[in-house]
This record gives structure tokens, sequence and C-alpha cells, in this order.
């Protein structure tokens, strides 16, 4: 707990805001942000006693008196107040450590890796709440742990999804089942290198004790070799290898035994077997039954915006995957599919290239593009001898796929570019998605 400290709370946001709303009682709280447009939430906190200052120069208003320094996780590194607060000794720690002080003694499952943890946090959490378990779903996944507090209760479980930025800064926080669901190069602007960014990622086995559990993924190589000397005790699961969960026979086998059939699982693709298969082993630690895991599994059609069925109309299948941000989660999607795809592509220009989506696009009979990249992207299509169509929009391009579109295609939205050229967020380009295709007839 913080009492009668000074805090500093760099960011405002959802996290930002409710830890100054926990931390406004007992202490002497500074909320900072270079714009804020939520004149309610503004007036909220001041009502609470906590000074609200919108600046650019936040730095000049911080000084060696603060005790604590709470960053958003978005916050850069290398930001001036983290600096000078480096310089000055002060510690720097995240919403989730201050929440970590405030919490009775509970279980907590923490879920990070550079691919997947919105969809294991989610899996993980539907097992315990189906198993009838006093489960709380909170962390990066938009629901701040501050927030949460005065529900939760002794002996609960939290089923925390903890990002990288999260990780860079916990201290005390320690996870009781820890899942690191896989190691890809991304972020490396905000943590200057790969390196950097592993390292990190392993701060999540940080306080972990020998009654802690660690679930990682043995097929891959790099997670498997920088996890070798946990004090945890770990388990495994591997699509590739043999492991404590993986598949064989076309069934998902724990520790010699099927715990359920994979025609059985409404999401499709490799990854969200291996995402299946992590939350599994985290749901075996509650001891959760085989029986309630194959129900979740038979009902759960997948996060919103990540390969999300949208609808089938006249023999198509459309599919949502507006989460696709970058060539990496399109090639993902391309994997799960094996039926004749039209492909939609484009968004925000950031130089990347297209090409590492070639191997991927055999099922790919037609892409459609649209956005800020649409020019390149055609450029690319024929280039590779691929049909192209470029569009002004979304919309053009969801009923010119569904025009050009044959039954038993799929028509999947996963544009391999975040979304920043036309919408203010994937969230807002997904809906959109799903509202044109719900208007076609
Ligand atoms: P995160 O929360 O880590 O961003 P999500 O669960 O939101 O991950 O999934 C985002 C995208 O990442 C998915 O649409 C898919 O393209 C890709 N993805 C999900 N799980 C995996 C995985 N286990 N391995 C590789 N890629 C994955």
């Amino acid at each position: 707990m913080f009492k009668d400290k000074k805090i500093f709370i760099l960011g405002m946001g959802k996290s930002g805001c409710s830890v100054a709303k926990l931390l406004a009682t007992d202490n002497h709280v500074l909320i900072t942000d270079v714009k804020c447009d939520d004149f309610n939430e503004v007036k909220e906190l001041e009502s609470l006693g906590v000074n609200v200052i919108i600046t650019k120069e936040q730095d000049k208003i911080f000084d060696d008196s603060y005790d604590y320094v709470v960053k958003n996780p978005g916050v850069r590194l290398d930001h001036p107040v983290v600096l000078k607060a480096k310089k000055y000794n002060i510690p720097v720690i995240t919403e989730l450590e201050v929440a970590y002080r405030y919490l009775p003694e509970v279980k907590i499952v923490g879920i990070t890796g550079s691919n997947g943890k919105t969809t294991t946090t989610t899996i993980i959490y539907e097992f315990l709440k189906a198993a009838d378990l006093p489960v709380h779903l909170a962390g990066n996944i938009g629901f701040p742990l501050c927030s949460q507090i005065d529900q939760i209760k002794k002996d609960d479980i939290l089923v925390i999804e903890i990002s990288s930025h999260q990780l860079a800064n916990l201290d005390r926080f320690k996870v009781d089942v820890a899942v690191l669901t896989n190691l890809y190069q991304v972020h490396l602007d905000f943590f200057g290198s790969y390196e950097n960014y592993k390292l990190d990622k392993l701060r999540i086995f940080n306080n972990q004790d020998e009654n802690c559990v660690a679930i990682l993924n043995k097929g891959d190589s790099e997670v498997y070799e920088l996890t070798s000397d946990l004090k945890a005790r770990k388990e495994y699961f591997s699509s590739k290898d043999d492991a404590d969960i993986c598949i064989k026979d076309d069934a998902i086998i724990y520790r010699g035994e099927k715990v359920v059939n994979l025609s059985d699982i409404r999401v499709k693709g490799i990854h969200n077997y291996e995402n299946i298969m992590a939350a599994i082993l985290a749901a075996k630690e509650f001891n959760v039954s085989n029986e309630i895991i194959r129900e979740v599994l038979n009902n759960f059609a997948g996060v919103e915006h990540r390969i999300e069925f949208v609808r089938r109309l006249n023999g198509r299948d459309f599919y949502n995957d507006s989460k696709a941000t970058n060539v990496d989660s399109t090639i993902t999607a391309l994997k799960s599919f094996d039926s004749n795809v039209v492909l939609i592509l484009g968004g925000l220009d950031r130089g990347h290239s297209f090409e590492p989506l070639l191997p991927y696009l055999k099922n790919v009979k037609h892409i459609v593009c649209f956005g800020q990249t649409k020019e390149r992207i055609k450029e690319f299509a024929l280039k590779n001898n691929i049909d192209v169509m470029v569009t002004d929009n979304l919309e053009e391009a969801t009923k010119a796929a569904y025009n050009i579109s044959l039954e038993g295609d799929t028509i999947l939205l996963s544009p391999a570019c975040a979304s920043w050229d036309q919408y203010s967020h994937f969230e807002e380009r997904g809906d959109e998605f799903k509202k044109i295709v719900n208007e076609l007839y």
C-alpha cells in the first residue's frame, strides 16, 4: 500500500486514471499528459484531490521531491521524466505494480509473449469461469487491475494479460502461473534492441519460486533456451514436438490423455491451437476438467477482430482480422485457411515490404486493396502475377471482394497494415467491416 507518498503519474489513459483514483485517498497525486479530451474524467480526478496538469513539458514540472513515478506502459523508456527519475533514484513503476500492493492473497495467472496474449488470456479466463472459480480478467486486455481492487477477495484468481511494456517496470509483482506464448521481433523501436525486448519478457518469471509454474512454448527454440534455468516448475506446450501437451492424431493430448479433437474446436489455425494448449495447461493448475474445457472450446469463436468469423452469405465466409496490423499477423491468418481466399489488404504506409506474404498466397485468388498502401500493394501483386483490384475505401473493397468471390470462398480482411491512415484504431476498422458485411445481401 502507498501512504502519504508524493506520486507523479505519467500518462493519463485508462490505466493512469485508475491508478490515480486508487492512490488519491492516501497520497499526494499529480497526473499529467500531453493532451486529454475527457473533461468528465479530469473533473472526477480533481474532485478526488488529484492535481491534473496537461503539458508537453512534463519534465519541467517534475523534481526530486517525488517518491514514485507511475509510468503509463506506452510512455517510452527514454522519456525525459523517466531519465530524470533515474538520475534522482526515484523508482519508476507501472499501474500493475501499484495494484499488486493493494491485493489480498490471490493467485495470479500472467500471460505474456509477442503474439497470442489476448487470445490465451481470454481462453484461460473462460475455462476458469466455466469451472465456477472466482476469477477476474485484468491487465492489458482493457481492464486495469487498479480499477478492480475493491472487487477482489482473498483466494480469488486473477488472469492478467501483461505486455512487455508493462513488464519493463515491474518490481515485486509475483506471477504464480506465468505463460510465455512465443517470441518474435516486435516493438524494437520501443525497446531499442531485440535483446532488451527478450530480457523484458523474461521478467515475468522474476519473482517466481519453486511453488510457481512457468508455461512455455517448447516449439519456440528461443523461449526454450532462454528459460532453461527458472526456479518455477516448467510445463511445456508444443504444436511441433512432444511436450506435456501437444497435438497428435488431430487431437490435443495432455500427458497421454486426449482432451479434445481439433474438429471440436471452433477457432482454427495452428497458432490458436498453441494458445489453447497454453490455456489448458493453466486451467489444469486449477483442476478444470476436460469436459469443461471441451465445452468452452466448442463455443469459443475467437476474440473480436482476430480472425473473427463474421457471417456466411451465399456460400462465402467472411472473416474480420483487423488486428493484423503487420505482415506477420496476415501470414498467420493465411496459414489458417485451406479454402480459396479473397484477401483485403491495405492501410497505413510504414514503408514495409509485402514480399514476405508471397509464399502464403497460394490460396489467394484475388487481392483487393485500399488505404495509403494500395498502390504499393498493386505493384507487389502485379509483379507476382496475382489478380488485384484497387479501391478507395473499405466499403468499396468489401463489396468488390464479395462480387468477385465464388461459392466456397473465404473473404478475409487481414490488412497487414495499421489502421491509422483512416481510423483511430484497428477495432474501429474491424467494426466498420462487420457492419458492411452484415448489410450485404
Ligand atoms: P496479442 O494480444 O499478443 O497481440 P492476440 O491474441 O490479440 O495477440 O492475437 C493477435 C494476432 O496475433 C492474431 O490475429 C494472430 O494473427 C496472431 N497470433 C495469435 N496467436 C498467435 C500465436 N500463438 N502465434 C503466432 N501468432 C499468433
